[in-house]
C-alpha cells in the first residue's frame, strides 16, 4: 500500500512540477533579460532610472520557483504580463546604494549608482514593476514601464571571449544552485592560480552545512576575466589598479569593506555562464569582503581568514542573511526599525518572531535567552545583531555570520540557507 501512496504521490509531484515548468515555457525563453538601471537619491529621497535593455545568452535559475515566496530584499520587482495582468515573475534584491543611503554621507549629497536586475527572457509583452520597501515593511513604487522583447533596440552583446571552467558539475543548472566565480585583480598569466583558489574555495564552502548536506545540488564555475593590474586597489594607500570590476577595499571609508560600483561589467563577465549568484574573487591577501543579497558576493583569496570571510559574504548575498554581530565598526545608523519585524531569516525584534526560528527551539528555552553558559550551544533568542546593541536578537551565541571563529552558521541561518538552496532548485 505505502508503494502505491509514495507512487500516486510521485506522480502528483512530477506532474505539479512540469505544469509549472509549461508555465516557463508558455511566457519565457531559457535566455535572460537583463535591465540596466541607475539608482539615484540621497537620505531621504530615491528614484530609478532605466539605461539599457539587455538580452543574455544563459537562463540559470529555476523554472519552477517563478514568483518569490521568501519576502527578502530592500527591494522587490514583478514581471507582469501586459496582457492579462498576471505576476509571471518576482524577485526581492538588495543594493549597495540602500546601504549607502544610511550613512552620514547621504545626508548631504545626492549620489547615483549602476543597478542591474536580471529575469528570464519574456515571450511578449510584460510590465516590469520595480518597489522599494519602505521602513514601515510596505512598498513604494519606484518604476513601472512596459517592455516588448521584440523591441529592436534590445542589446544583444557578445560575450566576452573569456575562459569558463565549471570547476564543480553536478548537473543542469535549471535543478541546482549555479555559483558562478569571477576573477578580480588576475592577469591572464594568474588565471591557473585563479581556477586553484576557485576549487578551494567552493571545496571550503561545501564542508559547511547546510552546502554540505545538499552538495549534490550545487554547481561551481569560474569565469577567467583578467585585469591589467595583479592585486586590489587601496584607496588608504593611494593604490589604484587597472582591474576587471575596478573593485576597492575602504567602501564607506570602512578600510574591511570591499566593494564595487561597476555593476555592469560584473553582469557582462557573470553573463558567460549560468548562474544563481555571482562571487568575485580578488587577487589579494588582504582581509576584507561584502555580501548583498541578490546581487554579488565579495571576497579576497589569500588572506588566512579569505574563506571564512567569503563563507560568511556568501550568507548574505546568496542566503539573505543579516550580520549577527553589533559591535564592530560600520558605518550605518539605525539600520533597523525596532518597530517592525525584518525581513533577514536570522534576526528578529520580537514583533513577529513566531514567523522566525521559534519553531527550530526547545521549548524550554526562554525568550529573551541570557547569554549563559546554560545556552552557550542552544539556538535561542539573544539580545544584540544587524548592528544593533539593544532591542534586535540572533539565534546563537556565535555563528558564522557573527565571527570568523564560529564553528559554522547558527541552526536558524542553516535552517535559511537550506531553504534557498531547495527553492532554487526545485
Ligand atoms: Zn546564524
Amino acid at each position: 500500500m505505502r508503494i502505491i501512496i509514495t507512487s500516486v504521490l510521485s506522480i502528483l509531484i512530477l506532474s505539479n512540477c512540469m505544469q509549472a515548468q509549461s508555465v516557463f515555457e508558455q511566457n519565457f525563453e531559457q535566455e535572460s533579460m537583463r535591465l540596466d538601471l541607475v539608482l539615484a537619491g540621497n537620505k531621504s529621497v530615491q528614484n530609478a532610472y532605466l539605461l539599457e535593455i539587455k538580452q543574455e545568452p544563459y537562463w540559470g535559475g529555476s523554472l519552477t520557483n517563478l514568483i518569490d515566496s521568501l519576502g527578502y530584499g530592500e527591494y522587490h520587482f514583478n514581471v507582469i504580463d501586459k496582457a492579462n495582468n498576471e505576476i509571471l515573475y518576482s524577485r526581492g534584491f538588495c543594493t549597495l546604494f540602500e546601504e549607502w543611503r544610511t550613512t552620514e554621507e547621504a545626508k548631504f549629497v545626492s549620489k547615483a549608482f549602476y543597478q542591474t536586475v536580471t529575469f528570464p527572457y519574456p515571450k511578449n509583452e510584460v510590465v516590469f514593476q520595480l518597489d522599494e520597501r519602505k521602513k514601515d515593511g510596505s512598498y513604494n513604487n519606484l518604476l513601472t514601464m512596459a517592455i516588448d522583447p521584440d523591441d529592436q533596440n534590445i542589446r544583444k552583446s557578445k560575450l566576452p571571449d573569456f575562459e569558463v571552467a565549471k570547476i564543480i558539475d553536478k548537473g543542469s543548472s535549471a535543478d541546482h544552485v549555479d555559483f558562478v566565480f569571477i576573477a578580480e585583480g588576475y592577469t591572464l598569466e594568474e588565471m591557473d592560480k585563479f581556477k586553484k583558489d576557485v576549487k578551494g574555495m567552493a571545496d571550503y564552502i561545501l564542508s559547511y552545512e547546510p552546502y554540505k548536506q545538499k552538495a549534490d545540488k550545487i554547481n561551481f564555475w569560474a569565469v577567467c576575466s583578467p585585469s591589467v593590474n595583479s592585486g586590489a586597489s587601496n584607496p588608504r594607500k593611494d593604490e589604484w589598479l587597472s582591474t576587471a570590476i575596478n573593485s576597492s577595499f575602504n567602501t564607506f571609508y570602512i578600510e574591511r569593506y570591499l566593494e564595487a560600483t561597476d555593476v555592469i561589467s560584473i553582469r557582462d563577465i557573470a553573463a558567460c555562464a549560468p548562474y544563481d549568484h555571482i562571487c568575485v574573487l580578488v587577487n589579494t591577501d588582504k582581509y576584507g569582503g561584502g555580501g548583498i543579497y541578490n546581487h554579488f558576493s565579495i571576497g579576497t583569496s589569500d588572506h588566512p581568514k579569505a574563506r571564512e570571510v567569503m563563507l560568511h559574504e556568501i550568507g548574505h548575498g546568496f542566503g539573505g542573511l543579516a550580520d549577527e554581530y553589533y559591535t564592530s565598526d560600520v558605518a550605518y545608523q539605525n539600520f533597523f526599525d525596532l518597530n517592525v519585524e525584518p525581513w533577514q531569516p536570522n534576526i528578529t525584534t520580537l514583533v513577529n518572531f513566531s514567523s522566525k526560528w521559534q519553531h527550530l527551539m526547545k521549548a524550554s528555552t526562554p525568550i529573551p535567552t541570557p547569554v549563559d553558559k546554560k545556552y552557550t550551544d542552544e539556538l535561542g533568542v539573544f539580545e544584540g545583531g544587524g548592528y544593533v546593541e539593544k532591542g534586535v536578537y540572533r539565534p546563537a551565541v556565535n555563528c558564522r555570520m557573527k565571527t570568523n571563529e564560529a564553528k559554522g552558521f547558527c541552526p536558524a541561518c542553516q535552517d535559511a540557507i537550506a531553504r534557498m538552496i531547495d527553492f532554487i532548485c526545485e
